[in-house]
Protein backbone atom coordinates (compact mmCIF):
# COMPACT_ATOMS: atom_id res chain seq x y z
CA UNK A 1 0.00 0.00 0.00
CA UNK A 2 1.05 3.71 -1.00
CA UNK A 3 2.60 5.26 2.86
CA UNK A 4 1.14 8.69 2.97
CA UNK A 5 3.62 11.31 2.85
CA UNK A 6 3.34 13.23 6.55
CA UNK A 7 4.08 16.86 6.16
CA UNK A 8 5.20 19.25 9.00
CA UNK A 9 5.51 23.04 8.76
CA UNK A 10 6.24 25.15 11.34
CA UNK A 11 7.05 29.23 10.82
CA UNK A 12 6.25 32.16 13.39
CA UNK A 13 2.70 32.96 12.90
CA UNK A 14 2.15 35.69 10.54
CA UNK A 15 4.49 34.26 8.09
CA UNK A 16 1.89 33.38 5.62
CA UNK A 17 1.99 29.30 6.97
CA UNK A 18 -2.15 28.97 6.61
CA UNK A 19 -2.03 30.53 3.17
CA UNK A 20 0.59 28.32 1.90
CA UNK A 21 -1.28 25.26 3.86
CA UNK A 22 -4.30 25.83 2.29
CA UNK A 23 -3.18 26.90 -1.19
CA UNK A 24 -1.20 23.42 -1.19
CA UNK A 25 -4.34 21.33 -0.15
CA UNK A 26 -6.95 22.83 -2.45
CA UNK A 27 -4.48 21.88 -5.44
CA UNK A 28 -3.19 18.71 -3.68
CA UNK A 29 -6.53 16.88 -2.31
CA UNK A 30 -4.85 13.90 -1.44
CA UNK A 31 -3.56 15.95 1.14
CA UNK A 32 -5.84 16.49 4.92
CA UNK A 33 -5.64 18.78 7.48
CA UNK A 34 -4.57 17.44 10.90
CA UNK A 35 -7.04 19.47 13.06
CA UNK A 36 -5.31 20.03 16.87
CA UNK A 37 -6.80 20.58 19.78
CA UNK A 38 -6.24 24.14 21.34
CA UNK A 39 -7.24 26.07 24.40
CA UNK A 40 -7.10 29.28 23.04
CA UNK A 41 -10.81 31.03 21.91
CA UNK A 42 -11.91 30.31 18.44
CA UNK A 43 -10.85 33.69 16.18
CA UNK A 44 -13.38 35.01 14.03
CA UNK A 45 -14.36 32.78 10.96
CA UNK A 46 -12.87 29.76 12.65
CA UNK A 47 -15.05 26.68 12.79
CA UNK A 48 -15.19 24.02 15.58
CA UNK A 49 -13.54 21.02 14.41
CA UNK A 50 -12.05 22.94 10.99
CA UNK A 51 -9.56 24.80 12.27
CA UNK A 52 -9.85 23.49 15.55
CA UNK A 53 -11.01 22.24 18.29
CA UNK A 54 -11.46 24.08 20.86
CA UNK A 55 -11.32 22.64 24.03
CA UNK A 56 -11.63 24.02 27.89
CA UNK A 57 -8.26 23.67 29.73
CA UNK A 58 -9.21 20.70 32.20
CA UNK A 59 -10.59 18.96 29.45
CA UNK A 60 -7.03 19.26 27.10
CA UNK A 61 -5.15 18.61 30.49
CA UNK A 62 -7.40 15.32 31.11
CA UNK A 63 -6.83 14.06 27.33
CA UNK A 64 -3.43 15.11 27.89
CA UNK A 65 -3.10 12.82 30.87
CA UNK A 66 -4.50 9.74 29.09
CA UNK A 67 -1.88 9.92 26.16
CA UNK A 68 -4.63 11.29 23.75
CA UNK A 69 -2.00 13.19 22.12
CA UNK A 70 0.96 12.56 19.40
CA UNK A 71 2.56 15.81 20.61
CA UNK A 72 1.76 18.90 22.24
CA UNK A 73 2.75 22.30 23.49
CA UNK A 74 2.21 25.39 25.50
CA UNK A 75 2.29 28.47 23.18
CA UNK A 76 1.69 31.46 23.77
CA UNK A 77 -0.39 30.91 26.81
CA UNK A 78 -2.28 28.26 25.69
CA UNK A 79 -2.21 24.81 25.22
CA UNK A 80 -1.97 22.82 21.65
CA UNK A 81 -2.19 19.23 20.83
CA UNK A 82 -2.19 16.89 17.69
CA UNK A 83 -4.30 13.73 18.50
CA UNK A 84 -3.09 10.65 17.93
CA UNK A 85 -5.26 8.38 16.66
CA UNK A 86 -5.32 10.79 13.63
CA UNK A 87 -2.05 10.39 12.96
CA UNK A 88 -1.96 6.13 13.59
CA UNK A 89 -5.11 5.95 10.80
CA UNK A 90 -3.05 8.11 8.38
CA UNK A 91 -0.38 6.12 9.45
CA UNK A 92 -2.31 3.03 8.24
CA UNK A 93 -4.55 4.14 5.76
CA UNK A 94 -1.71 5.61 3.59
CA UNK A 95 -3.41 9.05 3.78
CA UNK A 96 -1.01 11.79 3.58
CA UNK A 97 -1.67 14.52 6.34
CA UNK A 98 -0.07 18.00 7.07
CA UNK A 99 0.99 19.36 10.66
CA UNK A 100 0.51 22.82 11.24
CA UNK A 101 2.57 22.96 14.31
CA UNK A 102 5.09 25.01 16.46
CA UNK A 103 8.92 24.28 16.89
CA UNK A 104 8.42 22.29 20.34
CA UNK A 105 6.02 19.73 18.80
CA UNK A 106 7.73 19.64 15.29
CA UNK A 107 10.55 18.41 16.98
CA UNK A 108 8.08 16.02 19.36
CA UNK A 109 6.86 14.71 16.31
CA UNK A 110 10.05 14.07 14.83
CA UNK A 111 11.35 11.84 17.81
CA UNK A 112 7.96 9.51 17.94
CA UNK A 113 7.33 9.47 14.04
CA UNK A 114 10.87 9.08 12.78
CA UNK A 115 9.44 9.84 9.25
CA UNK A 116 7.77 13.06 7.72
CA UNK A 117 8.81 15.93 5.82
CA UNK A 118 9.97 19.10 8.14
CA UNK A 119 9.52 22.24 7.21
CA UNK A 120 10.38 25.72 8.83
CA UNK A 121 9.11 28.76 7.06
CA UNK A 122 10.92 32.10 7.87
CA UNK A 123 9.38 35.23 7.15
CA UNK A 124 12.28 37.45 4.85
CA UNK A 125 12.87 39.59 8.26
CA UNK A 126 11.24 40.09 11.73
CA UNK A 127 10.18 43.43 10.29
CA UNK A 128 8.53 42.60 8.24
CA UNK A 129 6.92 40.15 10.27
CA UNK A 130 5.41 42.69 13.00
CA UNK A 131 4.14 44.62 9.78
CA UNK A 132 2.29 41.63 8.94
CA UNK A 133 0.76 41.26 12.23
CA UNK A 134 -0.08 44.67 12.82
CA UNK A 135 -1.50 44.63 9.44
CA UNK A 136 -3.55 41.04 10.04
CA UNK A 137 -5.69 43.23 12.92
CA UNK A 138 -6.43 39.55 14.80
CA UNK A 139 -4.20 40.64 17.92
CA UNK A 140 -3.56 43.86 20.10
CA UNK A 141 -0.27 45.24 20.74
CA UNK A 142 0.72 42.57 23.61
CA UNK A 143 -0.24 39.73 21.87
CA UNK A 144 2.00 41.09 18.60
CA UNK A 145 4.59 41.59 21.15
CA UNK A 146 4.32 38.09 22.38
CA UNK A 147 4.53 36.60 19.13
CA UNK A 148 7.50 38.35 18.11
CA UNK A 149 9.58 37.26 21.07
CA UNK A 150 8.00 33.35 19.81
CA UNK A 151 9.36 34.09 16.45
CA UNK A 152 12.65 34.90 17.93
CA UNK A 153 12.93 31.51 19.60
CA UNK A 154 11.42 29.56 17.02
CA UNK A 155 14.04 30.84 14.67
CA UNK A 156 16.50 29.70 16.99
CA UNK A 157 15.30 26.52 16.87
CA UNK A 158 15.01 26.35 13.16
CA UNK A 159 17.77 23.92 12.39
CA UNK A 160 16.19 20.65 14.05
CA UNK A 161 13.72 21.06 10.15
CA UNK A 162 14.80 19.44 6.89
CA UNK A 163 13.85 21.92 4.66
CA UNK A 164 13.32 25.98 4.87
CA UNK A 165 11.83 28.55 3.02
CA UNK A 166 11.59 31.72 3.27
CA UNK A 167 8.02 33.65 2.19
CA UNK A 168 9.02 36.52 0.93
CA UNK A 169 6.83 36.58 -2.37
CA UNK A 170 3.72 33.96 -1.94
CA UNK A 171 3.62 32.83 -5.80
CA UNK A 172 7.73 32.09 -5.45
CA UNK A 173 7.14 29.93 -2.08
CA UNK A 174 4.56 28.36 -2.96
CA UNK A 175 6.19 27.28 -5.97
CA UNK A 176 9.24 25.75 -3.92
CA UNK A 177 6.47 24.04 -1.59
CA UNK A 178 4.86 22.43 -4.24
CA UNK A 179 8.51 21.23 -5.61
CA UNK A 180 9.65 19.81 -2.27
CA UNK A 181 6.34 17.63 -2.16
CA UNK A 182 6.81 16.77 -5.95
CA UNK A 183 10.44 15.86 -5.31
CA UNK A 184 9.30 13.78 -1.88
CA UNK A 185 6.70 11.68 -3.69
CA UNK A 186 9.75 10.26 -6.07
CA UNK A 187 10.44 8.49 -2.73
CA UNK A 188 10.25 4.72 -3.70
CA UNK A 189 8.31 4.28 -0.47
CA UNK A 190 5.43 6.01 -1.79
CA UNK A 191 5.36 3.88 -4.87
CA UNK A 192 6.62 0.34 -3.67
CA UNK A 193 4.60 -1.80 -6.42
CA UNK A 194 6.08 0.40 -9.32
CA UNK A 195 8.92 -2.33 -10.10
CA UNK A 196 6.30 -4.77 -10.23
CA UNK A 197 4.00 -2.94 -12.27
CA UNK A 198 6.36 -2.09 -14.66
CA UNK A 199 8.29 -5.50 -15.08
CA UNK A 200 3.95 -6.98 -15.65
CA UNK A 201 3.14 -4.86 -18.39
CA UNK A 202 4.98 -6.20 -21.47
CA UNK A 203 4.51 -5.66 -25.00
CA UNK A 204 4.43 -9.35 -25.81
CA UNK A 205 1.64 -10.40 -22.96
CA UNK A 206 -0.82 -7.52 -24.61
CA UNK A 207 -0.27 -9.63 -27.82
CA UNK A 208 -0.46 -13.15 -27.15
P1 LIG B 1 -2.64 30.03 16.38
O1 LIG B 1 -3.13 30.31 17.76
O2 LIG B 1 -2.08 31.27 15.72
O3 LIG B 1 -3.64 29.30 15.54
O4 LIG B 1 -1.40 29.04 16.53
C1 LIG B 1 -0.32 29.37 17.33
C2 LIG B 1 0.79 28.37 17.14
O5 LIG B 1 0.40 27.08 17.61
C3 LIG B 1 1.18 28.16 15.67
O6 LIG B 1 2.59 28.18 15.59
C4 LIG B 1 0.66 26.79 15.34
O7 LIG B 1 1.46 26.15 14.37
C5 LIG B 1 0.79 26.11 16.69
N1 LIG B 1 -0.05 24.91 16.78
C6 LIG B 1 -1.27 24.69 16.28
N2 LIG B 1 -1.69 23.45 16.56
C7 LIG B 1 -0.71 22.86 17.26
C8 LIG B 1 -0.54 21.55 17.82
O8 LIG B 1 -1.38 20.67 17.74
N3 LIG B 1 0.63 21.31 18.45
C9 LIG B 1 1.61 22.25 18.57
N4 LIG B 1 2.73 21.88 19.20
N5 LIG B 1 1.48 23.48 18.06
C10 LIG B 1 0.35 23.78 17.41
Amino acid sequence: MRKGMLLTISAPSGTGKSTLINMLMEKHPEFSFSVSYTTRSPRQGEVEGKDYFFTQREKFLSLKDQGFFAEWAEVHGNFYGTPRQKVLDALESGQSLIFDIDVQGASQLKKNLNTGLFLFIFPPSLKVLEKRLVNRGTDDLETIKKRIHNAKQEISLSHMFDFWLINDDLGQAFAQLEALVSAEKMRPVYKPDLPKTVLNNTWSQDHE
